[in-house]
């Protein structure tokens, strides 16, 4: 059987029951149904219960099994029972947890996926990749993904990347016609295939396979097998936990080794070391980042910055250096023409006139050399020609009658490289060129000049004048583009060859005003540390004006263009990098160089970007910024965070998050290790003083389960605090575990342990041992309850309030619940190893646990009074 890419075009559409016209909407959804949808099975997904088998591979879980079967050896059944339960609850909270995680970066993923342009109805559309079915007439332009296989029925110039199937990274030209033999992938020109990037020209294509029947998705069960990446911060903490282990089991040795020397019971020993492995191993620490930061992306995306990789909240923390595109993102990309030069005058758009064949060949000029359209009322397509048509629309010219009437016969669309678009049409019976881009770009291929008096030379006098009259508008913040023809024969191929000897039409220069917030988000920016810089194809006082508006470019910055970039060597670059706050006239080959100065200096840069030649410096940055209106999916694709209304000041809010998400992690990981200190130092200390053994394993597993969970993530909840912003970027380098902040972990826990224990050698003396194990269990609970306020944040619970994080007081009050429960309730008596206690008891209990977090409050206020 021929393949695809052997057979005729005509074979293939009847094959696939469709027309070059497209699909209509209900066979397209039949077929949908039918075929199922164009996405590719990820990697069999775990099943829940294999997620829930998973939580018994733990450490924590092998030692609490064995502190069952002691419990067991040692008669104590009601002990076994509720070791074995919390140890299913505790699979259920960690099952519950992972899964919720997954379905917010799920929704996360499905947010960023590509859109494709189809034809349904006879009309082109939008939909959504998973809805595209063979058959589907799909149109692809540069800056696209392909997200089917097809069979190309028109091509205009389509280059591809194809190195996801391949491995080639090489750019593939493209072609239609049916080609004979048979040939591998690589060579099949006149096919398209799903997961490759469209990086130049045009194409229409019948789609043949879509889903796991791509070629892309026959491979795809090799890649399934790609395992769930962790974050730095995770893999970190893994490590330390893993070390952490380690030494607390051989601390838990030397315990159990001393309690046999001193003559204690083989099994009260082994119960004592288990008790101890229980209270001291971390075990929550990883899964506590993954939902803190799951949480973190989901606000995020409420604000509009969709972060494609977990890795990304991390070092959004740590961002020093946003670079950022200029139209679009700083300012509205909303663009009105403004003035018109023509032939030494100024002209608004209504002062056109249509009579004056000087201002008849601009306007053709901006309507041909254009692909932009109107539809109700509304531009569709870049706003600078969109703008271009609005100004024909002031002078009654209508853009859809003169291109009913002229037949666009070649093109070689804009891109930011060339910064220059050409059409070739047959105006008036002659073939012509008509190009409109930067005034510098073409003014330099422009030999003649058209003047209300006809064509003659272009002197050095006319450049003059014209470069003037581009730097006035420039100085203003206007954008410029300067249009051009010339005649050519009719055999004449349009190339990139052809543009050059243009004939000079005229200048028209637009607005494009900033956008609202962002000279706020600009002075935020500043404030909390972070360096903006614009990065823009426009032209350098464009720029520059645009930049002093809001506030980029101070008093003493320095503006390049990209040609004095590419001047400059890495050395000269080095010297000057700081205090260069606008590129203009950039390609994209330099923003990858400008990303690359600025991490030499150890910079963490943001850089945005929406271009297909952007992708590299997108992956290049450490946060590469998407734009999710006017991006392309291939800029997209290379993005770490895509922004879904295109806004700078979304940029910062996004670092605010990053570095709150951190702040979070830090604070919940600081209220787990200081409360695994408490209970280590507790044990210690009576294992060395040769005291009874002051907690039963449930205690300890009560108290794990209550803490490692609603309070550490309501701590992970807690909201951005005012002053995040003003404080310098964190230093990537710089671990959550430094000397300062495991110190602060000691200092707590000493403080709850010595609590702790004082309850237990009151109990000790009024009532005995069982009274006492009681008291220390509840102190220490509640004592780590109380801390949980002092974890959510620097400032004290006075300034701090319950406004922004009533999770904190809810986990509070249900986690005291719980141990009323088990302290009051006769039946859990047993089950819990407690006694009841004296009224006095309890009164000591409350009194002994409030103290480590009324020390550290008050730390915190007299911290805030002197301030
Ligand atoms: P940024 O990188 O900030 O988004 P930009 O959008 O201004 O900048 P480009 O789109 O690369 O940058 O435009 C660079 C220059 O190319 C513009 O200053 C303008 O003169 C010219 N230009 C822009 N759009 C077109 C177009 N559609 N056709 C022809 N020339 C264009």
């Amino acid at each position: 059987m021929n393949e695809w890419y052997q057979k005729i075009e005509a074979e293939i559409l009847k094959e696939l029951h469709t027309k070059k016209e497209g699909l209509s909407s209900e066979k397209a959804s039949a077929l949908l149904k039918e075929k199922g949808e164009n996405i590719l099975e990820e990697g069999k997904k775990k099943s829940t219960v294999e997620v829930f088998a998973e939580q018994f591979k733990d450490l924590l879980v092998v030692i609490l099994v064995a502190a069952a079967v002691i419990s067991m050896l040692s008669g104590n059944v009601e002990s076994t029972i509720v070791i074995m339960a919390v140890i299913i609850l505790n699979a259920v909270l960690g099952t519950v947890q992972h899964e919720k995680a997954q379905k917010s970066l799920a929704s996360l993923k499905s947010l960023s996926s590509p859109n494709a342009r189809v034809m349904r109805d006879g009309k082109k559309t939008e939909v959504a990749s998973r809805e595209v079915v063979p058959g589907d007439i799909l149109i692809l332009e540069a800056g696209d993904m392909v997200v089917a296989d097809g069979r190309i029925l028109n091509n205009y110039s389509l280059q591809v990347n194809e190195s996801s199937l391949t491995g080639e990274s090489t750019n593939v030209d493209k072609e239609d016609g049916t080609l004979e033999s048979s040939v591998p992938l690589a060579d099949r020109t006149n096919m398209v295939y799903s997961g490759s990037l469209v990086t130049y020209g045009r194409a229409v294509v019948v789609v043949t396979d879509t889903g796991m029947k791509t070629e892309i998705g026959k491979i795809a069960s090799l890649m399934n097998a790609t395992k769930e990446k962790k974050t730095p911060l995770q893999v970190n903490l893994d490590q330390f936990s893993s070390r952490l282990a380690t030494v607390i089991m051989a601390i838990c040795g030397v315990v159990f080794l001393l309690s046999l020397y001193r003559k204690m019971p083989l099994l009260d020993s082994m119960m004592f070391a288990v008790a101890l492995a229980v209270a001291a191993i971390p075990e929550a620490l990883s899964s506590i980042v993954t939902i803190v930061q799951a949480m973190g992306t989901q606000r995020m995306a409420k604000e509009n910055a969709i972060i494609k990789e977990l890795k990304a909240v991390e070092s959004l923390g740590c961002v020093s250096v946003i670079c950022s595109d200029k139209t679009g993102t700083l300012t509205l990309n909303k663009m009105t023409v403004q003035e018109i030069y023509l032939d030494n005058q100024i002209f608004k758009p209504e002062e056109l006139e249509l009579t004056n064949q000087l201002h008849r060949y601009l306007l053709y000029d901006a309507v041909l050399t254009n692909d932009s359209t109107i539809a109700d009322g509304k531009g569709i397509g870049d706003p600078t020609e969109y703008a271009l048509l609005e100004m024909a629309g002031k002078v009654s010219v209508s853009h859809s009658t003169i291109r009913d009437l002229m037949h666009r016969l070649e093109e070689i669309p804009f891109d930011s490289d060339r910064k220059l678009m050409s059409t070739k049409y047959k105006l008036h019976g002659v073939p012509t060129i008509l190009t409109k881009g930067a005034v510098d770009v073409l003014l330099d291929r422009t030999v003649s000049i058209r003047t209300s008096q006809g064509i003659r030379e272009l002197t050095e006098a006319d450049k003059e004048d014209i470069l003037k009259q581009n730097m006035m508008f420039s100085e203003n913040g206007l954008r410029v583009l300067a249009f051009g023809y010339k005649e050519v024969e009719e055999s004449h191929v349009l190339s990139l060859h052809s543009e050059n000897n243009f004939i000079f039409l005229g200048l028209v220069s637009m607005v494009d005003p900033p956008r609202e917030e962002s000279k706020a988000a600009v002075a935020d920016a500043k404030t909390a540390g972070i360096r903006p810089v614009m990065i823009t194809g426009d032209h350098k006082i464009t720029a520059t004006a645009i930049a002093k508006q809001i506030g980029i470019f101070e008093d003493g910055d320095l503006a390049v263009t990209g040609a004095e970039l590419d001047a400059m060597t890495d050395q000269e670059l080095d010297g000057k990098i700081v205090n260069i706050s606008v590129y203009a006239r950039v390609s994209p080959e330099n923003k990858i160089r400008i990303v690359d100065a600025w991490q030499r200096r150890g910079n963490i840069v943001s850089m945005t970007g929406d271009g297909v030649n952007d992708a590299p410096a997108l992956k290049k940055a450490d946060i590469g910024v998407a734009m999710g209106i006017t991006g392309t999916e291939v800029s997209k694709d290379a993005a770490s965070m895509i922004l879904s209304d295109d806004n700078f000041a979304t940029i910062i809010k996004a670092v605010a998050n990053g570095r709150n998400v951190y702040r979070n992690i830090k604070n919940a990981i600081q209220f787990l290790l200081s409360g695994n200190m408490a209970g280590i130092f507790s044990v210690l200390y009576t294992s060395i003083m040769a005291l009874p053994i002051p907690f039963a394993p449930v205690h300890l597993l009560f108290i794990n389960l209550l803490t490692d969970s609603l309070p550490a993530i309501s701590i992970g909840m807690e909201p951005a605090e005012y002053g995040l912003l003003s404080q310098k970027p964190r230093d990537p380098k710089e671990g959550i575990l430094t000397k300062e902040f495991m110190t602060k972990v000691m200092i707590q826990g000493a403080l709850i342990a010595v609590c702790t224990m004082t309850a237990f050698h009151l109990g000790l003396r009024q009532s005995g041992v069982a009274a006492a194990s009681t008291m220390a269990f509840a102190t220490l609970t509640l004592a780590r309850l109380f801390h949980g306020f002092n974890c959510r944040s620097s400032q004290s619970i006075f300034r701090l309030g319950f406004k922004g994080n009533w999770y904190s007081l809810g986990a509070f009050v249900l986690g005291f619940s719980l141990l009323s429960l088990v302290m009051f309730v006769p039946v859990m008596e047993k089950l819990f190893s407690v006694t009841p206690l004296t009224g006095s008891q309890i009164g000591i209990v409350y009194g002994l646990a409030i103290i480590p977090t009324a020390i550290i409050q008050l730390t915190k206020v007299a911290r805030e009074i002197g301030k």
